[in-house]
């Protein structure tokens, strides 16, 4: 295929389109994923703080509440004397003063001592002045009783769901001291959390997932209610495997980032973690938090890029693939209308020109470079076309004037014998259509020998070009005369009809020679020549009509000289012209009829 601008150009604009497009889409959707991320990530860390607040201004009252509770002086004064009745009386009318104010309506107070355990709610169905059991510290279901008794200094909250009723509380905890400060008695309530824990899983924005779990990494609060491990406190004792958010994820590396995240969190080093995990094979942006107060973590599960954030982009990236394509159509337009059709119109100019064919380039108008040039290459062009026409004309000239010279003598003006056997070659063949005879004559200057020894050559040669110029001044214009060779002329004339013509013509130019009078300085010289002519019919073979002149002249030069003796040479007459049947004195005119003149 011939290469050429236009087809480069539009490979390099399809090339920019198409990369350009790539480039524009992977860079949207390389960059669409960023904001994704850093919007995800923004959103995961204030919806985990937002959570974590939700559950600590629910909790927070309760805690001040309790606390509020457990150091009340009347409190403290039956678990210094439990078997007071006035202090118990006193006491369990504080209690119920804080049970109404509580959220959950309960509450529970257990001395130290005794471990009876007095509890009440908003049934009342029991008698409240009157323990619902008596702790014991062989039982391990009142282990909790006695590791806050001995751990705890103030406060703390223990996270409790019942799988029968599925209600998760948190029990406050707080340790009611004496007056040297040894735990007497742990007084407390619980706050029905099922409501929260639902709330914050059920989180209704799309591609969000919230869960809740505890130290341990057990799930304790999950939109799939078959994921949630509410066992978790007793397979903690490590009975049974425990449903763990590690165990969602695939790769070992990844479950180590996730404990160390729950490190750094119940340490209290970072607030807030952001991990970039694959749960259950989908990538996940994980914002964890930490509750001291319930010792649970809250995570919430972003799925960030995916084909949701793509999709919505396409529509943004079609528009900028077509924007890219319309911009490099319309620099095509402009580029083929500024350059490319110009340059095609320069290089189409310059092809012509190349080839020898004329070239028009149009004016460009534009004052630019290529305006310029194509200017430019105007002016050249019409140069070199005016230069070409010149040379051609020149060559010309000189071609027919070499042409000219080779057919002309050079002394004389008149034909030379070749240029005179070229002519007579053309004529004889017209004269073979038009009619009539040719004759021929041939021509010598008498005694020119004698005239070049007397009065020297430039005489001689001014005598041949006087003899020439009389020839050709008696003679009709289409009737010819060349030099034939040294003196000796040969003159041509067509169309004769009959022999006497051909004594008509001889004599009229041996009376023209005789007029001719030569100026040599002191005296003037006679010129005279001899004649010998030859009438013939066109068809005859050239070299005989010249022979048979030469022969006729030769007569003339024995007869005297300064005559003319006359012959004929007929087709199918050859005892005509050997017998010279058709000279002077027997003109032959039936042998010209025989002819078929
Ligand atoms: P005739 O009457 O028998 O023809 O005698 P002629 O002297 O003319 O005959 P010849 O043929 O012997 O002489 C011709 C002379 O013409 C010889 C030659 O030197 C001379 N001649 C031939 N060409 C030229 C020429 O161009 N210039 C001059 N000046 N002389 C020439
Ligand atoms: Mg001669
Ligand atoms: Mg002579």
């Amino acid at each position: 295929m011939k290469s050429s601008l236009r087809s480069r150009f539009l490979l390099l604009l399809a090339c920019i389109a198409v990369l350009g497009g790539v480039a524009g889409y992977r860079f949207y959707a390389w960059y669409s994923g960023e904001i994704v991320n850093i919007l995800g990530q923004r959103f995961a860390e204030r919806n985990v703080l937002y959570e974590k607040s939700r559950v600590l201004g629910m909790v927070t009252r309760e805690v001040t509440l309790v606390q509020k509770m457990a150091d009340s002086q009347r409190l403290r004064d039956w678990a210094a004397v439990e078997s007071s009745p006035e202090r118990k009386h006193q006491a369990l009318v504080e209690l119920e003063e804080y049970r109404r104010v509580l959220r959950d309506r309960s509450y529970f107070f257990a001395h130290a001592a005794s471990g009876n355990y007095y509890f009440n709610n908003e049934n009342g169905s029991h008698d409240i002045n009157a323990p619902r059991y008596t702790l014991d510290s062989a039982n391990p279901k009142d282990a909790w009783f006695y590791l806050t008794l001995r751990d705890v200094k103030d406060t703390q909250l223990n996270v409790d769901t019942d799988r029968k009723t599925g209600l998760t509380k948190v029990w406050i905890n707080s340790v009611v001291r004496g007056n040297e400060g040894e735990a007497v008695a742990v007084a407390g309530s619980g706050v029905d959390i099922t409501d929260f824990i639902k709330a914050v899983v059920s989180s209704d924005l799309p591609g969000v997932t919230n869960i809740l779990m505890d130290r341990g990494g057990a799930i304790q609060g999950h939109p799939d209610v078959s994921m949630i491990d509410f066992a978790s406190a007793r397979k903690a004792a490590g009975k049974e495997a425990q449903q763990t958010v590690l165990e969602l994820l695939d790769s070992p590396e990844e479950r180590e980032s996730v404990r160390r995240a729950m490190t750094a969190l119940v340490d209290g080093r970072s607030d807030v973690e952001m991990l970039d995990l694959i749960v259950q094979g989908q990538r996940q942006l994980v914002g964890m938090a930490w509750f001291p107060e319930i010792q649970w973590f809250v995570l919430t599960m972003t799925s960030p890029t995916g084909a949701s954030a793509n999709t919505r982009l396409l529509p943004a990236v079609i528009w900028l693939i077509t924007a890219l394509v319309l911009a490099l159509l319309a620099a095509m337009l402009i580029l083929q209308r500024t350059v490319i059709r110009r340059v095609i119109r320069l290089d189409r100019a310059a092809r012509d020109l190349s080839e020898g064919r004329r070239t028009e380039i149009a004016a460009d108008p534009l004052d630019d470079e290529l305006g310029r040039l194509g200017r430019t290459f105007g002016t050249m062009a019409e140069r070199i076309a005016s230069h070409t026409e010149d040379l051609e004309r020149q060559v010309a000239e000189r071609t027919e004037m070499l042409e000219q010279a080779a057919h002309t003598d050079f002394l004389t003006g008149v034909m030379n014998r070749r240029g005179m056997l070229l002519r007579l070659e053309a004529e004889r063949h017209r004269l073979a259509h038009t009619g009539g005879f040719l004759a021929l004559m041939l021509v010598d200057v008498d005694r020119f020998k004698h005239i070049n020894d007397t009065w020297g050559h430039a005489l001689g040669d001014q005598a041949l070009i006087a003899v020439a110029s009389v020839l050709q001044n008696s003679v009709r214009d289409y009737d010819l005369v060349a030099r034939w060779g040294g003196e000796e002329f040969m003159v041509a004339l067509f169309g004769l009809t009959k022999f006497d013509q051909l004594r008509v013509v001889a004599d009229k130019l041996l009376g023209a020679i005789r007029q001719n009078r030569l100026d040599c300085g002191e005296a003037q010289l006679d010129l005279t020549y001899s004649i010998g002519a030859v009438m013939a019919a066109p068809q005859a073979d050239l070299d005989a009509i010249v022979q048979r002149a030469d022969e006729a002249l030769y007569r003339a030069k024995a007869d005297g000289r300064d005559r003319a003796v006359l012959d004929c040479l007929m087709l199918d007459q050859p005892a005509c012209g050997q017998q010279q049947c058709c000279n002077e004195d027997n003109p032959c005119p039936a042998a010209v009829k025989q002819a078929g003149f």
